[in-house]
């Protein structure tokens, strides 16, 4: 046998194992009910994954809710894509700029509650099958909501609608409540080296 017989032979049995294996865990996730999922970090990726995951919804025809907290001046493309283009998505958004700009307390909390009533409708209603909450993380840490409040009605969704936190931070209590949790880390970014924020990749 030559050498790349060998080789081709060892990768053959090494693959059969490693296949052996992940068959055996698919076989073992049993449970059908749908996802928490958090995705934190300091790193870029977390809101732009979580309209990934609405593409993969919209995919399958599910019907999505999209409530988005802290809304900067700027227009999304995601904003403007699926307000022309995806009907089956109900997309409402907190509507004042960054709270470093406003700098109203009183003000921004009363556009967070009623931001978060607009998501709490979605995540008691069963006809929606995927959830995301975008920038949520920040009304816990501020105080602007009720953290115990928020949790409860993430617990108590409904059984096959999956939910998707975004944000930095969201504390132990979230962390513990959600199934995935994935942190992206800040390895480093075009805006401090001074490359401007891109239409497209950025908003
Ligand atoms: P994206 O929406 O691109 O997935 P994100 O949701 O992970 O980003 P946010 O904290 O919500 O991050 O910030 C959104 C905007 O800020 C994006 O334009 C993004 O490129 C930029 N941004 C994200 N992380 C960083 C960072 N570590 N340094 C500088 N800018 C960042
Ligand atoms: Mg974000």
């Amino acid at each position: 046998m030559s050498d790349d017989d060998q080789k081709a032979q060892r990768h053959k049995a090494v693959m059969q194992k490693q296949k052996t294996k992940v068959d055996a865990r698919i076989a073992e996730a049993q449970q059908e009910q749908g996802i928490a999922l958090l995705l934190t970090g300091n790193g870029k990726g977390k809101s732009s994954s979580a309209f990934g995951m609405v593409m993969r919804a919209l995919g399958y025809g599910q019907k999505v809710g999209v409530v988005q907290f802290i809304k900067g001046e700027q227009l999304s493309g995601e904003e403007l894509y699926v307000r022309d283009h995806c009907p089956q998505v109900t997309f409402y958004q907190m509507g004042t700029g960054f709270t470093w700009n406003t700098q109203d307390r009183s003000g921004d909390i009363a556009a967070a509650e009623r931001t978060w009533a607009q998501a709490e409708a979605m995540l008691k209603d069963p006809a929606y099958q995927l959830v995301v909450v975008d920038e949520l993380t920040y009304m816990i840490a501020y105080k602007y909501l009720d953290e115990e409040k928020v949790l409860e009605v993430i617990k108590n969704r409904p059984s096959e609608q999956s939910v998707v936190v975004t944000g930095r931070g969201g504390g132990s209590a979230l962390q513990e409540l959600m199934d995935t949790v994935s942190e992206v880390k800040d390895v480093k970014h075009a805006f401090r080296a001074g490359i401007k924020a891109r239409k497209g990749v950025d908003y």
